[in-house]
């Protein structure tokens, strides 16, 4: 961690192994995973495919890989997979499906994240030879840019409906599934029943270092194995990881819910000062959006002053600023991140009118 941060709300991602979890990890039972010899890996992705109702799991080494793998799976060249606007694999997986398969995506404009049965069918290409194929959805719980928004169990059940009657698989990236079961105490199978792959991240709130597993069928996750191998995902001995993904579920997954609170004492801090408008009002898991257009700071400017004064946040858009909570946070940390959010708008305030002179730096 860098040191000059006092309180790292950057994201999930940012969690370190905690010590339990590190001596848990050095007793892991080892093996060839490539063999399928890994009785810790074989433990974890039994695990979680019973957890999502799926007759079998595979341990991959990112999330990323899990998209791109279940794309493959379930798209030929040309074919189009179908998503919302803010969607990861379309912004944050360096070109995502296109590069590795040749896999067209089609953006829906759903509402902060998430998108309705009628716009899917609105999208879905007619059978003609001069259309790609739709082929396969996506959606993603919680919605990151739609703010830690959680579908609602009955949108997936309708999207997913409608999509398997026009012949089309369905997926679910599942980054932070389990904040979404945490927060909606609707059960991971349940969320996960209407899908024909769903993965989870262990590496972001969970506090795993590494790692993810995608669950399916056991025909899908033979496939799947396929390209674990081909874009060298598949490790030796890998159970010493998978170790930290075991305690995680066993450990972490409850505890999310004080993520949550803190992430709710945030957006309630964040709404009382001056210029800062949370996007969206409501908090339902553990990220928090903020537009501080109104304030005399740009996004770039705030997160830098935040910065000096030991608070991380990321910049999300030219004035939209993002805070995730996490397992290393704790309920003083939020206070200690308000009262420097405060002190930063307080001093910004004196300077106002000459957003110019905080730009000096560059001029000078
Ligand atoms: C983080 C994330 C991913 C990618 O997971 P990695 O483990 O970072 O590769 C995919 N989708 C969503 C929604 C994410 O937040």
């Amino acid at each position: 961690m860098d040191p000059s941060i006092t309180v790292d709300l950057y994201s999930d991602t940012i969690t370190q192994p905690t010590t339990a979890m590190r001596q848990y990890m050095c007793y892991a039972e080892v093996g060839d995973e490539q063999l399928g010899e890994d009785p810790s890996v074989n433990r974890l992705q039994a695990m979680v495919a019973d957890m999502l109702g799926k007759e079998a799991g595979l341990y991959l080494p990112s999330g990323t890989m899990c998209n791109q793998i279940a794309y493959a799976v379930h798209c030929q060249p040309g074919d189009e997979v179908i998503m919302d606007r803010t969607a990861h694999p379309l912004h944050f997986e360096g070109g995502g499906p296109t590069p590795l398969k040749g896999i067209l995506v089609r953006a829906l404009a759903g509402d902060r994240g998430v998108f309705t049965a009628d716009q899917l069918t609105e999208a879905l290409r007619p059978h003609s030879r001069y259309q790609p194929r739709s082929k396969a959805i996506s959606i993603e719980q919680t919605s990151n840019l739609g703010g830690g928004r959680c579908w609602p169990l009955a949108s997936i059940r309708e999207v997913c409906e409608r999509a398997h009657s026009a012949g089309l698989a369905t997926h679910m990236d599942g980054a932070r599934l389990l904040n979404a079961v945490v927060a909606t105490g609707v059960a991971a199978s349940d969320y996960a029943s209407s899908f024909d792959s769903v993965w989870l991240d262990l590496s972001k709130g969970l506090g795993a270092p590494v790692g993810a597993v995608l669950a399916g069928s056991r025909s899908f996750i033979q496939e799947a194995w396929r390209y674990k191998q081909l874009l060298g995902g598949a490790m030796r001995q890998s159970g010493i990881m998978a170790a930290a993904g075991i305690y995680a579920l066993e450990h972490h997954v409850e505890r999310l819910a004080e993520d949550h609170t803190h992430a709710q004492l945030l957006a309630q801090g964040l709404a009382g000062l001056p210029g800062i408008a949370l996007r969206p009002q409501d908090v339902e898991t553990n990220i928090v959006l903020f537009d501080v257009a109104e304030t005399a700071l740009s996004g770039q400017q705030f997160v830098e002053h935040l910065k000096q004064q030991g608070v991380r946040f990321s910049l999300m858009g030219p004035s939209l600023v993002r805070a995730v909570t996490h397992l290393q946070i704790a309920r003083d940390d939020i206070e200690y991140a308000l009262q420097a959010v405060e002190a930063v708008l307080d001093s910004s305030q004196k300077n106002k009118g000459s957003k110019e002179i905080l730009y000096s730096g560059f001029s000078s």
